[in-house]
């Protein structure tokens, strides 16, 4: 290969990494889950640029390999200290809302115009910024993986986030998610909006029994102090549900990490 024929690459790969972080710059103070604008090439859930390699690849990703409060982690119920007063206040206020669905080379993510939908922890204020989908799940319950697991991203005006996520088993038809499943978006950066709204209420499980710790991003650059609060009841997807999504990301979770000495709360 010509000098001539190299140069070109070499200078493309240099250039776009600067563009996205200016892009992401303007659009958010702070990395938002799953939305930093790096090309998925940089990053994957597989061979050199998997997970164990996340730390690697990139001195801003450090906390990946470095951090002490990584996500997602195996939560063993025996380990989980319950409640007996109300230490921690949580309301959710979802509403219905239209979405666009986005494949950004990592998942499908779901985002909104609007700016209703929020979680309040302990009177502070998150909105909700996007919703997107990992197989099999990220997090596991006393050793064990769903088939998938759906995080919906918060974010307050400090720009901090929280995360709750919910466990998908198959069963019967997801029902609210059967509109989204008809149009998932296959190729990066195909995206679609629906023409029908999401009612958010109906993703989350009738029992709102949770788990909540302090944790991270689970996608580079995974950085720390993300508030994340994962419900114990799972809900159901068909068998062809799950496949449709799995037929264009057949795996996309990073593996659980050390939960060290953190205390996971039920409420
Ligand atoms: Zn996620």
């Amino acid at each position: 290969m010509s000098k001539k024929l190299i140069y070109p690459f070499l200078a493309a790969s240099f250039i776009f990494p600067i563009a996205g972080c200016q892009e992401s710059t303007k659009e958010t103070k702070t990395p938002n889950e799953e939305e930093s604008q790096y090309s998925s090439g940089e990053w994957s859930y597989k061979g050199d640029t998997g997970p164990e390699n996340w730390g690697d690849l990139d001195p801003d990703y450090a906390a990946c390999v470095d951090g002490s409060e990584q996500s997602p982690i195996d939560i063993e119920f025996s380990q989980v200290t319950e409640e007996d007063q109300n230490i921690e206040s949580m309301k959710i206020n979802y509403d219905t809302a239209s979405f666009t669905l986005v494949n950004n080379g990592h998942t499908v993510q779901a985002k909104s115009p609007s700016k209703v939908n929020s979680l309040v922890v302990n009177e502070n204020e998150y909105e909700l910024s996007q919703f997107h989908f990992h197989t099999p799940s990220e997090h596991q319950f006393n050793g064990e993986k769903y088939d998938m697991e759906l995080h919906l991203v918060h974010e307050d005006q400090n720009s901090k986030l929280a995360v709750m996520g919910v466990m998908l088993q198959e069963g019967e038809e997801h029902k609210e998610l059967s509109e989204a499943w008809k149009n998932l978006p296959g190729s990066e950066n195909d995206n679609i909006t629906m023409d029908e709204p999401i009612d958010l209420q109906a993703l989350l499980p009738e029992e709102q029994n949770s788990f909540h710790y302090n944790g991270s991003l689970t996608t580079p650059p995974c950085t720390e102090e993300v508030r994340w609060i994962i419900f114990e009841q799972p809900m159901e997807m068909s068998k062809e549900q799950i496949q449709g999504f799995q037929q264009i990301f057949p795996d996309n979770h990073r593996p659980v990490q050390e939960r060290n000495d953190r205390e996971i709360l039920k409420k």
